[in-house]
Order: C-alpha cells, then sequence, then structure tokens
C-alpha cells in the first residue's frame, strides 16, 4: 500500500491498465469508454482495455471525421469522436413519468426510476472536462437542479486522458480548455511509448484515485518522463492551427445582430442540428408525451432538442425564429454571449465537434473572425 495524495505522479505500465480496469469492476463500477463502431468512436461499455481503439487515430476536419491505423500500439492515440460525455449524465432520451388510468376513472402517477450504475470514465480528454464542469453549472449550480444529473454525477470515476496529438478541428488551447488536463478527475493519463516502453504517466487527481492507485502496483515517476509528458501536451497545444479569440465576446455578438455574416451563415446552413447534438456543453430539450392508442397508459419523455428546428421557437401563438440565419445566430449567440451572462462562462470548449460534423462544415472559428471583419487565417 502507498500512500498517495493529490497532485502525485506515478508510473504504469500499458500492461497495467488492465489490473486498473479489474479494479474499478470489483469496486463496482461499470467502465465507460471511446470503442470503434461502424467506422466511427462511440462511447459504450467496456470489457477490458481490449475494448478501447487501440492503433488507431482519428483524423478530423471541418466536415469531415476518419479513423486511421497508427505506427504504434496507443491505446488514446485518437482524438474525439462525435459523441461526448453529456449522454450519460444528461441521456438523450429519458422517460420521467408513468400515468395509468384507474378503474374508477381516476388517473395513477409514477415517476420513472432513474437508478443508473457508477461509471467509470475512461479516456476524458481536457476540453471534455471542461464541457461537463459547464454543465454542472447549468444543471446543478443554477436556480434549478436537476436530480438525475445530479446523482449520476456524484457517482463516478473519471480517468482523464493528456491529448498529445491534436486534429484539424481542436481549438481548445486557445479558450484554455486544454489539452493538457488540470481539475475535475480522480486519475490522469499520459501515454508515452518510447524505443523501450509503453507507459503511462498517472496523476493522481482525487482521494478516490489515491485510493485506486493504491492497489495497483507502480512505479514513482521520474523526471525525464515528466518532462517528456509536458513536452507533447506543449507540442499538442502548439500543433492547433485553430483558434478563437473571445477578446471582444460577448459585445461583439450583441453589437452585430443584423451583420452580413449571418446572411451568409444562414444560405448555408441545413438547420440539420447536428452541431447542437454533438456539443458537449449544449443543453436543449423538450417535453413529449407518448399515450397508448386504448388512452389508458401514458408516458412523459426528455428528448435532446436543439435551436435549429423551427419547432424548437414555438411560443404560444407561433415560430419566433423563422429564418434558418436566425435560428442560426441564436445558437452562436447564446453560446458565446448570452451563456455568458447567464452562467459566468463561454459555452464553448474548443473540442471542435460541432464544425466537424457540419455537413456543410460552418466552422465557428471562420465565422467569428467573419463578423469582426477579419481575414480568415488557417
Ligand atoms: S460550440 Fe462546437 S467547438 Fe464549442 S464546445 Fe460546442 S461543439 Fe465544441
Ligand atoms: S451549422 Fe451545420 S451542423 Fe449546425 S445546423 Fe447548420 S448545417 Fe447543421
Amino acid at each position: 500500500m502507498s500512500n498517495l495524495h493529490m497532485g502525485d505522479e506515478v508510473v504504469l505500465t500499458a500492461a497495467d491498465l488492465a489490473t486498473l480496469y479489474d479494479i474499478l469492476m470489483q469496486q463496482g463500477f461499470q467502465a465507460v469508454g471511446p470503442t470503434i463502431q461502424d467506422g466511427g468512436l462511440v462511447l459504450d461499455v467496456l470489457g477490458g482495455p481490449a475494448d478501447l481503439p487501440q492503433g488507431w487515430t482519428s483524423e478530423a476536419e471541418a466536415g469531415s471525421f476518419r479513423l486511421a491505423p497508427r505506427t504504434d500500439a496507443a491505446f488514446f492515440g485518437y482524438n474525439l469522436g462525435m459523441e461526448s460525455w453529456k449522454k450519460f449524465f444528461y441521456p438523450p432520451r429519458l422517460a420521467l413519468l408513468q400515468v395509468q388510468s384507474r378503474d374508477d376513472g381516476g388517473l395513477h402517477f409514477q415517476a420513472c426510476s432513474q437508478e443508473a450504475l457508477p461509471l467509470a470514465l475512461i479516456g476524458v480528454r481536457a476540453c471534455e472536462l471542461a464541457a461537463l464542469a459547464v454543465q454542472d453549472r447549468i444543471f446543478l449550480e443554477g436556480p434549478y437542479q436537476d436530480p438525475v444529473y445530479a446523482e449520476r454525477r456524484r457517482a463516478h470515476f473519471i480517468i482523464a486522458v493528456n491529448c498529445t496529438e491534436a486534429d484539424a478541428a481542436c481549438f481548445c488551447a486557445s479558450l484554455g480548455t486544454g489539452p493538457g488536463v488540470t481539475a475535475g478527475f480522480d486519475l490522469a493519463l499520459t501515454e508515452i511509448i518510447n524505443d523501450r516502453e509503453h507507459l503511462f504517466l498517472v496523476t493522481v487527481g482525487s482521494s478516490q484515485g489515491a485510493a485506486v492507485m493504491a492497489n495497483l502496483p507502480h512505479r514513482p515517476a521520474w523526471e525525464e518522463l515528466r518532462q517528456q509528458a509536458r513536452d507533447l501536451v506543449r507540442q499538442a497545444a502548439r500543433s492547433q492551427s485553430r483558434a478563437l479569440s473571445t477578446a471582444d465576446l460577448p459585445r461583439l455578438l450583441y453589437d452585430n445582430y443584423s451583420h452580413p455574416q449571418w446572411d451568409d451563415v444562414g444560405a448555408r446552413c441545413l438547420n440539420c442540428g447536428n452541431c447542437a447534438l454533438v456539443c458537449p456543453t449544449c443543453f436543449c430539450h423538450r417535453l413529449e408525451d407518448a399515450i397508448d392508442l386504448e388512452g389508458r397508459e401514458a408516458e412523459r419523455w426528455r428528448l435532446w432538442d436543439v435551436c435549429h428546428t423551427l419547432q424548437f421557437s414555438y411560443i404560444h401563438g407561433g415560430c419566433i425564429r423563422v429564418s434558418p440565419k436566425s435560428r442560426y445566430r441564436q445558437w452562436l449567440t447564446h453560446k458565446l454571449a448570452a451563456w455568458i451572462d447567464q452562467f459566468g462562462t463561454l459555452g464553448c470548449v474548443g473540442c471542435g465537434r460541432c464544425l466537424v460534423w457540419c455537413p456543410v462544415a460552418i466552422d465557428l472559428t471562420a465565422e467569428i473572425p467573419a463578423i469582426r471583419g477579419q481575414q480568415v487565417k488557417m
């Protein structure tokens, strides 16, 4: 047993990942992490480290994503897939309530069970931790707490991973949300592969993380390895070609409600809603009631929704954002301006998903400079 504390750094070998997984299973967690499914990265239940996309890398650009084989056996040698971890805390579809008609003509209401296994999230990146912190402000720290989110956030274990390579779509460095993790994890890994060894430098981020590591044989970290880890993360930051300057936000967007760039983007936007669905901070939803054909049973569901549909802007009597331009403007202005007023934080963490999964490659890191009247540098 070692006596580890927050901030301590130790070293595991690649083979130790299986033992770490076993310890988390023994402690009653269900492990979830990136897997390869249908040619993409899907966050799903892991049967062990072998289910991770070992030996694969991601190539993500505005409007495109592909996986490609690596020349090494890295477990975390890719960046982000389409899905974010929010789906585990804030599910896309959630049954809230069941209603049944009683024989005496009355109605029986019952809240749906929201029990969920405690999760061990394996492979969470820095921008994702920042996104979870943003969602905490919305669901936990505002005037209304979401009990489902609160319960799921309480019982989990996070193994974060420092990014040592960036995709072309990433711009977390410009927002200070990555590529190195700083807070919000139990353990943080930096994967280092050299001629001789395949190692993980592990940073302990919580007492829960320290307790898990105490059960795992490990070596103390040495300075050369620490330096190598720092250099890899710095290099990942330096290699990011995209950036988002926030210096004049939110004023820039409030003062440019009628900027011609909104017409331009409105003409390109398909209003498909992908950008909001893949965004790790977006939180809009709607309620839907499903009633059986006999009218005896009904269920109330909460489903993710997006700013981009006409129906989402329906307020008693009609829709208030009738043009595609107005709906995209609402999305971006909320994320980069009104969000700051509401929650004291930007609604963007620089993950790049919205531009990768936009079918027409609309890129907020190009739209904002265009509104500023700057040339877009790529
Ligand atoms: S707005 Fe785009 S880049 Fe920013 S957090 Fe959402 S998906 Fe990621
Ligand atoms: S910006 Fe792109 S992803 Fe978002 S709604 Fe428009 S077309 Fe879809």
